[in-house]
């Protein structure tokens, strides 16, 4: 038998995020975020997955655009850091890309760049993130430049990213919306700020163009506390089984430096799941898991192909028991990617793209 760990990817929970995402913002266009490969879904099988939905999709770098390129992916795709070096703009030329600007040297290389067509740009301004962007006050600058080249340029957006969204109420996002919307005023300019949170929760940052993400992939940024975000479906369910079972006696310690120690005699499971596959390490004793669909809890760290879970209340499970690590139990129980992050003191972006290529991917 092969070793059990899979990571279950449900295409149709992806469809239903992104019909989600598109119909809270009804005004807008959503293109479909699918970078770091899909964030640890697939970004080709993805993409194929969303082609007759998202009227375009958005990537990191040129090397991620090129794999859907390559894949037969015609859409419009955005590179959302732009370029590295002024040399890859004869490949984004070549593919037909956009490119998001947010340095100097970026448009000065557009700008002396002769495309085969002008090349769809996305301006982006630093608005309170602090990350990248040109600063509000040499935006119309920049905007100005750019306009004056439409046989290079083509259409022009106003980008950004905010800081806070995935906090309801904020006050910090409150002053980076309304200072976009007075650039966006200023110069005229169509937008693309929205990221998942805001287009769950704040219909005011809808623009032109939203750029959902995490949302698509069933993870809730916002932690329960919108309506919208409870209708997201999971869409990878990484799974395995218990492949060993061992009872202990109580105060015996289990694993690597004896973290977790049976309080009572117990029962411990040993699935074929680690931190050689992406699972966590930081995972602390108490992350829950489901085993044949009832949850249980990790007891004992993570090991490179293994972790433990207590069975104790669980008598009936045993070597071949159905494991889900995150994602739809085999019954009607799920586990959210974001609680069993919480547990390990992390974000759900960082346990789904961190996946390893180990784990094979099945789609369905
Ligand atoms: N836009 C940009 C520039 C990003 O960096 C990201 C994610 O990191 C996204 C959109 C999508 O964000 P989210 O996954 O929170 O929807």
């Amino acid at each position: 038998m092969a070793r059990p760990l899979i990571a279950d990817i449900d295409l149709d929970a992806l469809r239903h995020n992104y019909r989600l995402a598109r119909d809270l913002a009804p005004h807008s266009q959503a293109l479909a975020v699918l970078k770091a490969d899909a964030y640890g879904h697939g970004a080709v099988a993805c993409a194929h997955a969303l082609l007759d939905l998202a009227p375009a999709f958005a990537v990191a770098c040129i090397e991620e655009a090129e794999v859907l390129r390559r894949a037969g992916i015609d859409k419009p795709i955005v590179l959302l850091e732009g370029i590295f070096e002024a040399t890859e703009l004869e490949r984004v030329d070549a593919l037909g890309l956009w490119v998001t600007v947010h340095s100097h040297w970026q448009v000065d290389a557009l700008l002396s760049f002769r495309p085969q067509r002008p090349i769809p740009t996305w301006v982006k301004v630093d608005s309170g993130m602090h990350r990248l962007g040109f600063p509000v006050v040499q935006l119309s600058a920049v905007w100005q430049r750019l306009s004056a080249a439409s046989e290079r340029v083509g259409d022009l957006h106003l980008m950004s990213h905010f800081a806070t969204a995935d906090t309801l109420d904020d006050a910090y996002f409150r002053r980076q919306l309304a200072l976009l919307d007075e650039l966006a005023a200023t110069l005229g300019a169509p937008t693309c700020l929205a990221n998942s949170p805001a287009t769950l929760a704040w219909p005011q940052a809808h623009g032109a163009w939203n750029r959902p993400g995490v949302m698509l992939y069933g993870s809730d940024p916002l932690q329960g506390a919108n309506d919208a975000s409870r209708r997201l479906e999971p869409v990878m369910t990484l799974r395995s089984e218990i492949i060993a079972v061992r009872d202990v006696e109580a105060g015996e310690p289990v694993g690597y430096g004896g973290r977790w120690t049976a309080p009572r005699r117990s029962r411990i499971g040993v699935v074929a799941a680690g931190y050689g596959d992406g699972y966590d390490r930081h995972a602390a004793d108490g992350t829950p898991v489901l085993v044949d669909g009832r949850r249980t809890a990790i007891a004992g760290k993570v090991s490179m192909d293994m972790l433990t879970v207590d069975l104790t209340d669980l008598p009936d499970a045993d070597i071949g028991s159905q494991v889900t690590l995150w994602g739809q139990g085999p019954g009607e129980e799920r586990l959210s990617v974001d609680e069993v992050a919480r547990h390990c003191d992390t974000i759900s972006y960082t346990l789904l793209t961190g996946v390893l290529p180990r784990v094979p991917r099945r789609y369905h």
